[in-house]
């Protein structure tokens, strides 16, 4: 086989989005990837919210981001048959008066973004909440599942643990491999937990925020999270963290639950937060794409295509 254009490593969110964009624009392609079970994208509940945090901020440039993510996501099912790009809204249930009282003074900025809505009775809601329209979930394990199997049949991705000083016989190599020390990159990263509840009688469609997210996957499973610590930074769950999220989880909802699962991952976060992109200034044949933070999901098509554009 002749020799690719790009060898990318890693194929989480980053190197997916990076392989879908470079395979449009006709340049060979090879994924190498080591299948780890406990990589970000694997745990990620791929949530995609205008407007997130405390302070009810419009995510960081939503405008151009959605659309992007939303186009994007739509082809990737069309190349692939698969179904995992799920737009749904989604409910804020409001923590406290003041942050009730922040929404009303934020209404200008969030015009479009959110409406009123009704909180169901089974959500311990004293202030109310309120729903947005233009949310999405993506089943990261099942694009990521239905872009593997189309890369493989295309003699495009290769299972191996990577030593990522090795040489490799393309014209770049592009390092997606996330939370990595031995990029070199400034990693300011976050072990998120995440845990895997029944909640019998409960049938919530849209993924419910308040502090913490339900987020349903079906048969009254729900995935709930997620913790934020920054030590230590592996993806070993802790009694802590499950304390956190079940202790958030009964201030949010009326009904009882079972735990079914408890998992843990490192989010890929570097410097201030903002992706990374671009050449190695030391290594010009290698190049990164990182620091996609707590939102892969809705950053790695835009800034995939700035990359390939860029190269
Ligand atoms: C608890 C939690 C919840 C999250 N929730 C959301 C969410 O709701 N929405 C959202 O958008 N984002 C969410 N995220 C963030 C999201 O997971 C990350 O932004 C994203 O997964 C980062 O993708 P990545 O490809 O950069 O890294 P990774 O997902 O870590 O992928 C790296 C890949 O490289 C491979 N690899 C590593 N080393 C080697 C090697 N030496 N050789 C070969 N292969 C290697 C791994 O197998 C892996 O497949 C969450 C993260 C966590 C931890």
């Amino acid at each position: 086989m002749p020799s690719p254009d790009f060898v990318i490593l890693g194929q989480g969110l980053a190197g997916t989005a990076l392989a879908w964009q470079l395979l449009r624009r006709r340049r060979s392609v090879l994924v190498i990837d080591a299948e780890r079970a406990d990589s970000a994208s694997r745990l990620a509940a791929g949530l995609v919210t205008p407007v997130t945090g405390k302070r009810l901020a419009k995510s960081w440039r939503w405008d151009e981001l959605y659309p992007a993510a939303v186009a994007f996501y739509r082809a990737r099912e069309a190349d692939t048959g698969a179904d995992f790009f799920h737009q749904r809204p989604a409910l804020r249930v409001f923590a406290s008066e003041g942050e009730r009282d922040e929404y009303h003074r934020r209404a200008d900025m969030l015009h479009g973004l959110v409406r009123p809505a009704d909180v169901p009775a089974c959500f311990d809601a004293p202030f109310g909440g309120f729903e947005m329209p233009d949310a999405a979930r993506l089943d990261v394990p099942r694009y990521l599942d239905a872009s593997r199997e189309y890369f493989r049949a295309r003699g495009a991705y290769l299972k191996a643990e990577v030593d990522p000083r090795q040489p490799f016989d393309a014209a770049t190599v592009i390092d997606c491999r996330g939370f990595a020390p031995d990029t070199g990159l400034r990693f300011n990263a976050a072990k998120g937990e995440v845990l895997t509840v029944r909640v019998p009688g409960l049938s919530e469609p849209r993924v419910v925020h308040r502090g913490i997210w339900l987020s349903p996957v079906g048969h009254e499973l729900y995935r709930v999270g997620a913790t934020y610590t920054h030590d230590p930074l592996d993806a070993s769950p802790t009694p802590e963290g499950r304390a956190e999220i079940e202790a958030k989880l009964r201030a949010l909802l009326k009904l009882s639950f079972e735990v079914i699962e408890h998992r843990a991952a490192v989010r890929p976060v570097v410097d201030a937060g903002y992706p990374v992109f671009g050449r190695d200034p030391a290594h010009p044949r290698r190049a990164h794409l990182n620091g996609l933070g707590s939102k892969g999901s809705l950053l790695a098509p835009f800034f995939a295509e700035q990359l390939v554009a860029l190269l």
